[in-house]
């Protein structure tokens, strides 16, 4: 087990507890703070393999720690969320952030998101670089297509959007209702089987292009990922 340090910032001690619970049992040492000044101050002196940021704080905000974060560090950063609108910030502003965890969750889900975030970034997984820029796959953004393996996906919007999301964030799991959020922006008459739906033919999809392997992961209660061979 890794004994790599968490920094949690956090001012609700509920939530604090329950993500130190989780973590430590996952194999992490975790430092807990509550305050952006106290936080940076910890950033500074001490070394962690990766923060994890709630947004409201009571002397300032999440985005401005991690703005402040990036002038000398570029340890990875999980932004804990309640609201949409932070979302559309987060994604949209480029804020350095490599993950980000809507409230309520479920502290298995970040103690698996820290899990992926490390694994990625240990020595040794530099080899799978290439596999990270989703081999096998072509992205033209400007004429909306996307070739796997050389053919040209006959793809509908929805399927386009998802494929494109995930080509550009490779083995990154992004779970059904971060999928929600990115892919399908109008809610209207959407569900959560909506996602399933449009995988399961995108994937029919692929499997024409190219049988094998599905790069298309499944991560159980998770969500969905593209991996790559
Ligand atoms: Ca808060």
């Amino acid at each position: 087990m890794s004994s790599k340090r968490i920094l949690i910032v956090e001012d609700e001690s509920a939530i604090a507890d329950t993500l130190i619970y989780t973590l430590n049992n996952s194999g992490y040492v975790t430092e807990h703070v509550t305050l952006v000044q106290t936080a940076l101050a910890c950033l500074q002196t001490d070394s962690f393999a990766l923060a994890i940021l709630d947004i409201g704080l009571p002397d300032g905000s999440g985005f401005d720690l991690c703005r402040q974060l990036r002038r000398f560090s570029d340890i990875p950063v999980i932004f804990l969320t309640a609201h949409t609108d932070e979302i559309d910030r987060i994604v949209g502003l480029e804020m350095g952030a490599d993950d980000y965890v809507t409230k309520p969750f479920s502290p298995r889900e970040v103690a698996a998101r820290v899990g992926v975030i490390l694994r990625r970034l240990s020595p040794g997984a530099n080899q799978t670089a290439e596999s990270r820029s989703a081999k096998h796959f072509a992205l033209d953004s400007l004429a909306r297509r996307i070739r796997y393996g050389g053919v040209l996906l006959d793809l509908t919007r929805y399927e386009y959007l998802l494929l494109k999301l995930l080509i550009e964030h490779p083995e990154r799991i992004f779970s059904r209702e971060q999928l929600l959020e990115r892919v399908w922006r109008d809610p209207g008459e959407v569900f959560d089987r909506t996602v399933d739906t449009h995988i399961k033919t995108l994937r029919a999809k692929l499997r024409a292009a190219k049988p094998e392997p599905d790069p298309i992961h499944t991560h159980r209660g998770l969500g969905y990922s593209l991996q790559s061979p």
